[in-house]
């Protein structure tokens, strides 16, 4: 198991989608309501706060709304840093991806885990929520994990973000926090405020006023009714993220990793903690 340099104390360095963590933990794969997916990718790890996070989620939301389990995708990799594919953020140890697919009763083997597909929620011809998949399941789970404080943003498709806007009633201040984006119709991606004694940890934009439910989220229909989305994920940007780019604490973190790597007598390429 691939290990971040150990002793270190916990830190959030950069930008979501230019930094690094250091002192990350992994995640249990299996835990009181969660269960962690692909586990061959390593990206089960994050800052102690996202760890705990992802653990009062899973058990808040099987005590309090009868939540079957939740399904956790990509987090971020032992120290952080780009990943390749998919994402360009999942860099400081604060985002996580969770399914909104709900946890089957098993304990999944490592090929489940693998090879299960995560159930779209967006039927793209209508650009709504789907009809058999979209339950008080996945309203009840958005709303449970965007009324903790940490919470800094959750994306979500827009298709998930109008339901939710239907499905809101009175009670709509959680909803400032749901974000429409792309891409999000199979996994929503939690991304949490820059913890506390991570001086180098660079926050996001205010969140705009409001519950986000009027001209914003008819603008994105707009644009996505002009220029549907591909089904497929994108490929990675023509010009990957260099080491060099990161901060220059991440820089001094990916050395001491792959220095411990080479004392504890590994293989540092084949330990290299950054996909790069
Ligand atoms: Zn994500």
């Amino acid at each position: 198991m691939k290990a971040p340099a150990a002793q270190v104390v916990p830190q959030a360095i950069g930008q979501y989608d230019r930094g690094c963590v250091a002192g990350a933990g992994n995640l249990a794969i299996n835990g009181p309501g969660w269960q962690v997916m692909r586990l061959s990718r390593n990206r089960f790890w994050g800052h102690p706060v996202l760890l705990a996070y992802i653990r009062k989620l899973a058990s808040d939301a099987q005590r309090l709304d009868g939540s079957p389990g939740i399904l956790v995708g990509d987090m971020a990799q032992p120290i952080g840093g780009p990943l390749l594919g998919g994402h360009a953020s999942h860099q400081t140890g604060l985002d996580a991806d969770l399914w909104y697919t709900p946890m089957p009763d098993h304990v999944l083997s490592g090929a489940e885990r693998e090879h299960t597909a995560a159930v779209n929620m967006v039927d793209p011809a209508t650009l709504t929520a789907a009809q058999a998949a979209w339950t008080e399941v996945q309203i009840k789970l958005l709303r449970r994990a965007a009324s903790y404080p940490e919470v800094a943003r959750i994306f979500v498709h827009p298709a998930v973000k109008k339901a939710l806007c239907e499905a809101a009633g009175a009670d709509r201040a959680w909803l400032q926090k749901i974000r429409p984006w792309y891409r999000h119709d199979d996994h929503f991606h939690i991304r949490l405020n820059c913890p506390p004694g991570s001086p180098a940890c660079v926050a996001q934009a205010p969140l705009p006023a409001g519950d986000g439910c009027g001209k914003e989220l008819d603008d994105w229909f707009k644009r996505l009714r002009a220029v549907p989305e591909k089904p497929v994920k994108p490929p990675a940007p023509a010009k990957p993220m260099l080491v060099s780019d990161l901060p220059q604490e991440c820089q001094s973190l990916l050395i001491a990793t792959e220095q411990a790597g080479k004392a504890a007598g590994g293989n540092s390429s084949r330990q290299a903690p950054f996909e790069r």
